[in-house]
């Protein structure tokens, strides 16, 4: 393993409001920093332009500064730094690591339910072929491997294993040029220096295909650690009516965020039979290690008892 300082970071994307999956994710790396005197970063991945909006941005930043959930550096902001993660793609092009794919919207169609059909990943016919025409439209596609394994040592999940023709040949560029999501996070995690990539397993499956394509590029794959979902109190997902607020709205319900930093804590973490717990104490005591992999269930009583301790 690396002997990099420590990185962490939180990266959300600004389509919704902010919810507390999202405030327990940058609690555990916030408290993971200063748990080990390193830096806990923002980026706000706005690369989805039709979805992103400026509202969502200010609702992040509102709650992470309610939350008192200071990031150690100013914000990045993923849309405007396309042009870093095209230059990626360029040099996965140019390595053989990717390929320009001209398949249509019908021919993909076709192509998803056979795939589906034979429970096998869905196949390009322009993986092989080097092609570059400049009067098609395309995709590029990062070629990954067919054969053999990746395993994610995950700190949370442990060892999970992919097989690698399970992974389909992710898209890192869309028709009109612009990087997707699964690019520019590899490269904005790479170059902000991140070590500890934490954040909602509802990516694990991400971690696999990303972390193939960090070792295209020759890249030091991050430390992962996927935490588990947070559920209602029904075990359900959450929804609106059972904790899927954004943040703002308990400040409105009269939660002090001293408490809610506690109450996040204990979603899915926690310190023996310890209730209540100063931001000092969780920094001492945090590792991801300790973060059980089962969901986690959102409890009002205890919430509100710790609200009422402060
Ligand atoms: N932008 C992603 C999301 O909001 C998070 C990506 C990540 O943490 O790697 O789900």
């Amino acid at each position: 393993m690396s002997d990099r300082p420590v990185v962490t970071r939180i990266a959300p994307s600004p389509t919704g409001y902010m919810h507390i999956g999202t405030a327990r994710t940058a609690l555990f790396n916030w408290l993971y920093a200063k748990r080990t005197g390193g830096k806990f970063l923002l980026r706000i991945e706005d690369t989805d332009r039709e979805r992103s909006t400026l509202p969502a941005v200010q609702a992040i930043f509102d709650g992470m500064a309610w939350l008192g959930l200071v990031p150690d550096e100013e914000p990045v902001f993923q849309a405007a730094r396309a042009d870093r993660h095209v230059l990626a793609a360029q040099e996965l092009l140019a390595n053989g690591r990717a390929y320009r794919c001209y398949m249509t919207a019908d021919e993909l169609t076709a192509e998803r339910e056979i795939a589906r059909a034979e429970g096998r990943a869905v196949q390009s016919p322009w993986r092989d072929q080097d092609a570059n025409f400049n009067d098609r439209p395309y995709v590029v596609r990062f070629k990954g491997p067919r054969e053999g394994e990746t395993v994610i040592h995950d700190r949370v999940k442990g060892d999970v294993t992919f097989k690698n023709k399970d992974l389909d040949d992710l898209i890192i560029l869309r028709t009109d040029g612009t990087p997707t999501y699964n690019l520019a996070v590899i490269v904005d995690d790479h170059e902000m220096g991140v070590t500890h990539v934490i954040r909602g397993d509802d990516h694990l499956n991400n971690a696999a295909r990303q972390t193939l394509i960090y070792e295209a590029l020759g890249w030091e794959v991050p430390v992962w650690a996927h935490l588990p979902m947070i559920h209602g109190p029904d075990g359900a997902k959450l929804s609106k009516r059972h904790g899927a607020q954004a943040v703002s709205e308990f400040d409105d319900m009269g939660y002090l965020p001293e408490a809610m930093r506690n109450y996040l804590a204990r979603l899915g973490w926690g310190h023996g039979d310890d209730e209540i717990f100063s931001d000092e104490q969780a920094q001492s005591w945090f590792d991801v290690t300790d973060v059980v992999s089962a969901p986690a269930r959102l409890d009002w009583a205890k919430l509100n008892h710790i609200n009422n301790h402060y």
